[in-house]
């Protein structure tokens, strides 16, 4: 319980004990000596209580304070109960910490806690089976000491925490896990591994299925086109005449959203590096321009290209060339008659800049964002004319994906469309 401390009590009473010793003094004839003597024993009671208040600080195993009185009484008090009150707080904080540790045992996912210098702080049951870290043989241990995957390490030292990465195992390679790491507090980490083998196993099976299938259908679909080009268009009946064209047109049709298909399918399976290749982009371009004349002769455009002789890159040159000449292709195929179009490859600040504008009809701002996803068209039947598979764009965006890009659609209804994309300088080639 606390109560208030009165100095002047304490003082009155001092300076009564004084006085009494005094007054004795004054009776045996040496004041001067009798108050020297009082002050003395005044001083080694309070050492002697110091001595005490020592003892029960370090060597005492008692919480409870030793029965004192006076003032020296109100300092153990104080003291005890600043302990009362660390002690419950300690009991809080220590049930709040066991609490959070029960909760992250109960995730569903690995995690784990490392410090500024990536010395593991504490990790779940999770992180233990199914990372094998080793609990507490591995506390203060560095992570990227015990997860050697190289992927892992890259991710872990460059510090761009924006994105997961994906990787197998350290334990298991069979199994895939999306590791995520966020930042908290004074540059702590928080690792969550995900294992994720049956999403990447399933996306595995459509791509193979996918591209199976396309494979499958490319020689029926050749052959067919191939009896549909000899047979005699007969002039006595139109009807079979007719019939022979659309059939003609619609095999063109499927044999294009084949080959897309296949080359969607090439590029997501890519294991092509990017950094091996140097590619000429100004000549790979000027093909693009010639097959671009070809297809601009019934649409009488005006179509302008400004390229960068000197300005390489990186990259793989098909999957670039395929990039590059989509976005020329829509531009030409989406612009009416007699339009103006700029294809540009040059140098920025941050990079190679390659871009397509066109004064079309543009596109309205509800459709941009969906443009890249697979068959996803504006005008269905106008794409169907212009004998598009609805795969262009999706083309793009894997193939930039791949080089560490991605593409820019700026587009204003009835005054034309903008597409581009930026090469990072790191991928410009000297
Ligand atoms: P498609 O094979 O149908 O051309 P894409 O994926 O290449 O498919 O393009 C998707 C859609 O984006 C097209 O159907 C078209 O509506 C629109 N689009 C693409 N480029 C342009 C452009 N330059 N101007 C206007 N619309 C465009």
């Amino acid at each position: 319980m606390y109560y208030p401390f009165s100095w002047v009590k304490s003082l009155t009473k001092v300076m009564i004990f004084l006085v009494f010793i005094a007054s004795l003094g004054a009776l045996l004839d040496d004041t001067l000596v009798a108050i020297l003597v009082g002050t003395l024993v005044l001083l080694a009671t309070n050492y002697w209580q110091l001595y005490k208040l020592n003892r029960w600080l370090w060597h005492s195993r008692k919480m409870s304070p030793p029965t004192v009185s006076g003032f020296w009484e109100h300092i153990y008090e104080g003291i005890y109960y600043l302990q009362r009150r660390n002690r419950n707080k300690r009991k809080e904080l220590g049930a709040l910490v066991k609490r959070f540790r029960e909760g992250s045992e109960a995730l569903p996912d690995a995690a784990v806690v490392v410090d500024a210098n990536a010395r593991i702080i504490w990790c779940n049951r999770l992180a233990r089976i199914e990372m094998g870290l080793r609990w507490p043989t591995d506390s203060g241990m560095r992570l990227d000491n015990l997860i050697r995957h190289p992927e892992f390490i890259d991710y872990f030292h460059k510090g761009r925490f924006d994105h997961p990465i994906e990787v197998s195992s350290p334990l298991n390679p069979q199994k895939i896990f999306e590791y995520r790491i966020m930042p908290y507090g004074e540059s702590h980490l928080l690792l969550i591994a995900r294992d994720v083998s049956r999403v990447s196993q399933l996306e595995e099976m459509r791509k193979d299925f996918v591209a199976n299938v396309s494979h499958e259908l490319r020689t029926p679909l050749t052959v067919i086109t191939g009896y549909i080009e000899l047979l005699p268009v007969p002039d006595d009946n139109p009807f079979i005449a007719k019939a022979l064209q659309e059939m003609h047109s619609q095999t063109g049709r499927m044999q294009n959203l084949i080959e897309d298909l296949l080359i969607l399918s090439r590029i997501e399976a890519s294991a092509e590096r990017v950094f091996e290749k140097s590619v000429n982009v100004h000549a790979m371009l000027r093909q693009v321009e010639a097959e671009a004349i070809t297809l601009n002769k019934d649409k009488q455009h005006e179509i302008e290209f400004n390229l960068d002789p000197s300005l390489h890159v990186f990259g793989v040159e098909t999957e670039l060339r395929s990039a590059c000449s989509n976005l020329v292709f829509n531009a030409i195929n989406y612009t009416p008659v007699c339009g103006k179009i700029r294809v540009t490859w040059e140098k920025t600040p941050s990079g190679a800049m390659f871009s397509v504008s066109d004064n079309g009809d543009g596109i309205e701002e509800k459709h941009i964002a969906r443009l890249t996803e697979r068959f996803y068209r504006v005008d269905k039947a106008r794409s169907r004319k212009t004998g598009g598979s609805g795969l262009g764009l999706s083309i793009v965006k894997h193939v930039l994906s791949h080089h560490n890009s991605h593409l820019e659609i700026t587009s204003t209804l009835r005054v034309g469309s903008t597409f581009s994309f930026e090469l990072d300088e790191q991928l410009i080639a000297e």
